[in-house]
């Protein structure tokens, strides 16, 4: 598998460290609100690694952590008059919840920094015997970046172009402006711990060096590309400087997301939480929509994007449907299904996986997908087709692929007929359909037929085709969809 490496800007053969085994540890949010569609993006992004990973037989430990002490958190919490721990528990629980919502599996280990206060200090001590880092006399630490020859090897900044923009904040002791902080003295009221420099709570970069600790050397890790710098770049002069170990081999970063064309960020105000997008779609549509681009380009999130999203699912998810419902009733005539129409087949699943392989291009991948749909749909209306042991055999192995999309991509696992009516009924509801007069309408139609007055029931199905209500007769009965 190839992955792209921020670290070298080019693709390169996945090998990690030990044959058969992964380590990948990706940076979690600071808890202190709802997450947004930009957390969604590189939860599902790195969850589907994580799922490609394993499906490709390695045996691998995730760690993602959670920052659970702030400036943010501590400014919410004395904003709201509750305690700062209170304010993280709740927007870890929320995570969990969103994430659980969007099939993000959780990860393996997820530590929070709060736990590994020791293990920051030890580092911090290293760092400063090391002559890498330095205590002030208020009892701040510092990282001595210019003691880190190092320093920028990740995102291309010399420390001599950053000095320009560098600037120290007045009641700061560095001893350059370019060094960062590894532990903050606690000003009052404040959470502090007791530390060899006085009480005080860890700088956010360093908690990263600690938590990942453990697992090193890492062979994933991983952020949104807003993390490079400055937040990876000082994970690793930490790391590399107290341990004089690599901290990770490959460096994977995904893009980030845009709200109409704009730059996701809470200070523009275009602040989009996962929760108020799911109260008007289902969770399979936004994953569908966030992994519809390859993960390091830019998404620009739009509600059209996420109505063709839903199009989209909608047409796998009904050839889903109807393959199984063919397959069900199958009487098979001994004929196999052209030359032409078997290498396509073939060579649609192969695609699907040379793109997952390529840096994990779910965006060609679910292109393919789709097309599978596509001529699956093709054969189903071809009744000769379709009830050949050539189209058993498709159909079979369509359905059959639906786990194996499920488990590699986290999409198209639900049992169709329960998808397409969930789907149905977030449609109706946005639409702010009256379910109860839909219901009435298509009452009245089912009576209307069953008198056999064919003039009513179709006056009936165009009242319903304006609402945007379609209805097919089946031999089950009339069945109805939204548009
Ligand atoms: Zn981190």
């Amino acid at each position: 598998m190839l992955l792209y490496n921020t670290l070298g800007r080019k693709k390169e053969e996945f090998t990690p460290a030990r044959p058969g085994k992964a380590t990948m540890y990706v940076c979690g949010i600071t808890a202190y609100d709802f997450c947004h569609i930009g957390h969604a993006r590189s939860a599902v992004f790195f969850d589907v690694l994580a799922r490609r990973l394993r499906y490709l037989g390695y045996e691998l430990i995730f760690v993602r952590n959670f920052t659970d002490v702030d400036d943010k958190i501590i400014m919410r919490a004395n904003n709201e008059g509750r305690d700062w721990q209170e304010v993280s528990n709740t927007y870890i629980a929320a995570f969990h919840e969103d994430m659980d919502r969007l099939k993000v599996l959780r990860a393996d280990v997820e530590p929070r920094a709060t736990e590994y206060i020791p293990q920051i200090q030890k580092i911090c001590a290293a760092l400063i015997a090391a002559g890498k880092a330095y205590a002030t006399p208020s009892g701040d630490v510092y990282f001595r970046v210019r003691a880190w020859p190092w320093y920028g090897c990740l995102s291309g900044r010399s420390p001599d172009e950053l000095v320009a923009g560098a600037r120290v904040t007045s009641g700061e002791e560095k001893q350059d402006p370019l060094d960062f902080a590894l532990w903050k003295t606690a000003k009052p009221g404040e959470p502090f711990w007791e530390s060899p420099w006085g009480k005080g709570r860890p700088g956010w970069h360093i908690e990263c060096s600690a938590m990942s600790a453990p697992w090193l050397p890492l062979d994933i890790h991983g952020g949104g590309q807003d993390l490079i710098f400055p937040h990876h770049e000082n994970e690793i002069a930490q790391s590399e400087a107290a341990g004089k170990v690599t901290l990770a081999k490959y460096w994977i970063h995904n893009g980030f997301v845009q709200i109409n064309a704009e730059k996701m960020s809470k200070s523009l105000g275009n602040f989009t939480t996962i929760r108020k997008i799911l109260e008007s779609y289902l969770p399979e549509t936004l994953r569908f929509f966030l992994l519809s681009k390859q993960y390091r380009r830019p998404v620009n999130f739009t509600l059209r994007g996420m109505d063709e999203a839903e199009k989209a699912l909608h047409r796998v998810y009904s050839a889903l449907l109807e393959a199984g419902v063919v397959l069900e009733r199958g009487k098979w005539q001994n004929v196999d299904l052209s030359k032409d129409m078997q290498r396509k087949w073939a060579s649609l699943s192969q695609a699907c996986e040379d793109a997952l392989d390529d840096d994990v291009n779910t965006a060609q991948a679910l292109g393919q997908i789709f097309y599978q749909a596509r001529l699956i749909n093709r054969l189903l209306e071809d009744k000769n087709l379709r009830a050949c042991e050539g189209g058993r055999k498709m159909l079979t192995e369509f359905v059959g692929r639906a786990i194996d999309w499920e488990r590699q991509l986290g999409l198209f696992g639900s049992p169709p007929g329960v998808f397409l009516v969930e789907l149905r009924d977030i449609r109706a509801r946005r639409k702010n359909l009256d379910m109860e007069s839909i219901a009435d309408l298509l009452g009245q139609r089912e009576e209307a037929r069953a008198g056999k007055n064919f003039v009513k029931s179709d006056e009936l199905r165009n009242k319903l085709a304006e609402l945007g209500v379609t209805v097919r007769d089946t031999r089950e009965g009339q069945v109805w969809d939204m548009e």
